[in-house]
């Protein structure tokens, strides 16, 4: 299928609500105009680099999410732009985030990225980690970071029911931190991806990051 067919297949697939990220990484720009007139808009990245010429070169309609691990310095370069950064997973880049969108008047939108899968190759919170930081209570100083929500990462594997055992768990976890500390804004669960976003979407999912069903492997 191109890469037309393939977005529009997606949004068939998908149930309502449930919000498509197109995962452009090591694709060119003409690949994102392809999905682009398919009537796709949010389009995700993992490399700030990347993101930032990718933003400079297309319409400016487009909604650009960042999916990859984030460094400090690296914060500046996307803040004036980014719609969703998924990645958070310190309170360090917390504090660089809303540093850098106060400087020039913004408020951006992050997930909590949580650690739930077995390869230690993965970023994220700990659960626990996590939580002791909220208690805490010095995010609810960040007045210009607004928590959407959490995302997650699956293991690499198989055992469906392994993935399915962490999706639940990402789920859980979103429900109860909304509960607890965040109230309505907190309504973004990221999870899924090419292999498993079906079983992301049976799991509550309601936005899920898809790169290589719709634009083919990437060349690393
Ligand atoms: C690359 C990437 C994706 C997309 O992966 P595919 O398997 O190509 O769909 C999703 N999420 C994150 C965080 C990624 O880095």
């Amino acid at each position: 299928m191109s890469v037309r067919e393939q977005i529009i297949d997606l949004q068939k697939c998908l149930p309502a609500g449930v919000k498509l990220v197109a995962v452009s990484k090591m694709h060119p720009a003409s690949a994102v105009e392809e999905a682009y007139a398919a009537g796709q808009r949010i389009f995700g990245e993992s490399r700030p680099q990347e993101l930032c010429a990718k933003y400079e070169a297309l319409p400016k309609d487009i909604e650009w999410h960042m999916i990859g691990h984030l460094q400090t310095n690296k914060v500046r370069s996307i803040v004036p732009f980014v719609s969703l950064i998924h990645s958070v997973d310190s309170a360090r880049l917390l504090e660089y985030i809303d540093r850098e969108a106060a400087r020039i008047g913004r408020v951006v939108d992050v997930l909590l990225e949580i650690f739930v899968a077995q390869e230690e190759t993965k970023h994220g919170w700990e659960e626990a980690e996590l939580t002791a930081y909220l208690q805490e209570g010095t995010w609810r100083s960040l007045k210009n970071v607004r928590f959407r929500g959490v995302m997650g990462i699956a293991s690499l594997t198989d055992d469906r029911e392994r993935i399915c055992r962490e999706f639940s768990r990402l789920h859980a976890l979103f429900v109860s931190l909304r509960e607890e500390f965040f109230g309505t804004d907190f309504d973004t669960l990221s999870m899924g991806m090419t292999s498993d976003w079906k079983l992301a979407v049976e799991c509550g999912s309601n936005m899920v990051r898809i790169g290589s069903r719709i634009f083919g492997d990437r060349n690393y």
